[in-house]
C-alpha cells in the first residue's frame, strides 16, 4: 500500500466514524481497527501500532468525556496527534550552520540511493548558499568513486575519493582535512554500504565515525524495504550515533509506512525524502503538513505558497476567490486542465491538494494523463454554457450526455468517467468554501 493510499484508508476510517449517529465503544473500534489495519498494511511496525491504538484510546475515553464535547473532533486530532508523534522523536536535528564547518556522514545500505541522496544533500544546502563539499568512503564497490564524482560534477560541487587507496577511513580523514582547510562549511561523507547487513559494514561505519567526528549521521533508507525497516534502522542506530533518517524513492510504488518505524527505531527525526533520481526531487520533510497531507487534509500552508510561487500576481485575487466561494463548476474545472496543460506549473498548486494529483496526474503517467485531460477538454467543448456553469451534476440527465457523447465522437460511458471525475475533483474543492485565505507569509492562522 502506497502512502496516498494510506492516507485514503486513514481518512475514510474516520468518515465512516463521523458518518454514525452515535460514537459509542463500538463505532470508536470498529474506526481505530480500520485504522490500525491501514497502518499494518503499509508496514508500520505492529507494536508500534498497537501502541497507538492504546493512546487514542486513553486520550479518548468516552465514558469522561462530558455530552457538550465534540468526540469527532477530539478522535480526529488525536489520531494527527498520535500520527505526528510516531514521526515525530521529540528532538530536533543537528542542522548544519553557513559559515561554519560541519561534517556530515551517510550511511545506510548499498542500492538505499545513499550515494544519491549525499549529492542532492549537497547540491540543496549549495542553492541555499553553503559551501559543500563530497567525500567518497566507499572504497568497497567499485564505481563508487565513479558515481560521486559524476553527479558532484554535474552539480559543481568540489569532490575527494581515490581509485588507489583501499582504506576508508584513511581516505574520509585526508577528504574531511582537505575541505577543512579549503574552508568548505558542510563536508558530507559518504560510507560504503554493502549489500547486507554484516559485522564487516559496521565495524567500517564506526571506524570512519571515530575518525571524522562527524556533527551528524544521517541513515538513509529505501522506503520499499517494508516491515524489514525498524530492524534495519535499529541495527544502524547500535553501532552509530544515528541523529536523522532520509528516506529514499518515496516516488514509487513502495510502501511507505517504514518511515515511521525507522523514526521509531533511531529516535531520530526524517530529515528530507528521495521522490526521485534526480537531483532536484529532494523535499524537505515536515511532520504536520506530511500527517496532514496523509489523512486528506490538505496543507494549506504548503498549498498557499504554492499559489503565490506559480501564480501570476493578476490570477491569484481571482482564483483565491474562487477557492472560498467552495463552487467548482465543470468551467472551472475546464480552466485547471487548460493551465495544467498550458502552464505546467499551475498543475503543481493543485498537485498540493488531496486527489488532485494522485488520482487525475499520477507521477510517472504524465503522458497518459495529459491524454486524459485533453479527453475530457473534447468533451466539455461539446457542452452548452449553462452545463459549463452549472454546480448541478443532476442536470446531466441521459439525452445530455448522449448528446455530448455524440458532439464530441466519444462513448457515453467516456462521458460518465468525465462526469466521476468532475464530482470527485468538486468534492474535494467544496472543502475549500469559507477558508480565509491568508496573506503570504502570514500562515500562523493555519
Ligand atoms: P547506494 O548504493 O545506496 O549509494 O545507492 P545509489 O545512490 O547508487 O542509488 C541506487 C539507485 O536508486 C540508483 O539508480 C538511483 O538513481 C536510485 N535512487 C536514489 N534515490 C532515489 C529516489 O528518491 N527515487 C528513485 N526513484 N530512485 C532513487
Amino acid at each position: 500500500m502506497v502512502l496516498a493510499q494510506l492516507g485514503g484508508s486513514i481518512a475514510r476510517a474516520l468518515q465512516q466514524m463521523s458518518n454514525a449517529t452515535i460514537i459509542d465503544e463500538k463505532v470508536l473500534n470498529e474506526c481505530l481497527n480500520e485504522i490500525s489495519r491501514a497502518l499494518l498494511q503499509s508496514d508500520v511496525q505492529f507494536k508500534l501500532v498497537r501502541d497507538m491504538q492504546a493512546n487514542i484510546k486513553r486520550i479518548v475515553n468516552l465514558d469522561e468525556l462530558a455530552a457538550g464535547h465534540n468526540k469527532r473532533r477530539i478522535i480526529q486530532q488525536a489520531v494527527f496527534n498520535e500520527l505526528c508523534k510516531m514521526l515525530d522523536p521529540g528532538k530536533p536535528s543537528f542542522t548544519p550552520k553557513k559559515g561554519k564547518t560541519s561534517v556530515v556522514m551517510f550511511v545506510g545500505l548499498q542500492g538505499s540511493g545513499k550515494t544519491t541522496t549525499c549529492t542532492k544533500y549537497a547540491y540543496y544546502h549549495q542553492k541555499k548558499g553553503w559551501k559543500p563539499a563530497l567525500v567518497c568512503a566507499d572504497t568497497f564497490r567499485a564505481g563508487a568513486f565513479d558515481q560521486l564524482k559524476q553527479n558532484a560534477t554535474k552539480t559543481k560541487i568540489p569532490y575527494y575519493g581515490s581509485y588507489m587507496e583501499s582504506d576508508p577511513v584513511k581516505i574520509a580523514v585526508e577528504g574531511v582535512e582537505t575541505f577543512k582547510k579549503e574552508n568548505r562549511d558542510l563536508i558530507i561523507v559518504d560510507t560504503s554500504g554493502r549489500h547486507k547487513q554484516e559485522a564487516a559494514l559496521f565495524e567500517e561505519m564506526r571506524q570512519v565515525s571515530e575518525a571524522t567526528k562527524p556533527d551528524l549521521i544521517i541513515f538513509v533508507m529505501d522506503s520499499s524495504i517494508g516491515q524489514a525497516a525498524f530492524d534495519q534502522a535499529q541495527a544502524f542506530k547500535q553501532s552509530v550515533a544515528v541523529g536523522a533518517v532520509i528516506i529514499t524513492k518515496m516516488d514509487g510504488h513502495a510502501k511507505g509506512g517504514g518511515a515511521l518505524s525507522a523514526v521509531a527505531a533511531t529516535k531520530s527525526p526524517v530529515i528530507f525524502i528521495g521522490t526521485g533520481e534526480h537531483m532536484e526531487e529532494f523535499e524537505v520533510f515536515d511532520v504536520k503538513p506530511f500527517v496532514s497531507r496523509l489523512l486528506g487534509m490538505g496543507d494549506w500552508s504548503g498549498f498557499m505558497d504554492k499559489i503565490h510561487e506559480v501564480v501570476p500576481t493578476d490570477q491569484q485575487p481571482e482564483l483565491l476567490q474562487k477557492l472560498s466561494e467552495g463552487s467548482f463548476t465543470l468551467r472551472l474545472m475546464y480552466e485547471q486542465f487548460q493551465n495544467i496543460l498550458k502552464m505546467g506549473p499551475i498543475g503543481q498548486v493543485f498537485s498540493m491538494l488531496p486527489g488532485f494529483s494522485s488520482e487525475l496526474m499520477p507521477k510517472g503517467h504524465e503522458k497518459e494523463s495529459q491524454a486524459k485531460i485533453k479527453r475530457y477538454m473534447t468533451m466539455m467543448d461539446s457542452m452548452t454554457n449553462a452545463e459549463l456553469d452549472s454546480t448541478n451534476p443532476k442536470l446531466f440527465n441521459d439525452s445530455r450526455i448522449m448528446r455530448i457523447a455524440r458532439g464530441s465522437g466519444r462513448s457515453v460511458r467516456d462521458v460518465m468517467e468525465m462526469m466521476e471525475e468532475y464530482k470527485r475533483l468538486a468534492k474535494i474543492w467544496s472543502k475549500m468554501k469559507g477558508l480565509k485565505i491568508p496573506k503570504k507569509g502570514d500562515m500562523s492562522s493555519l
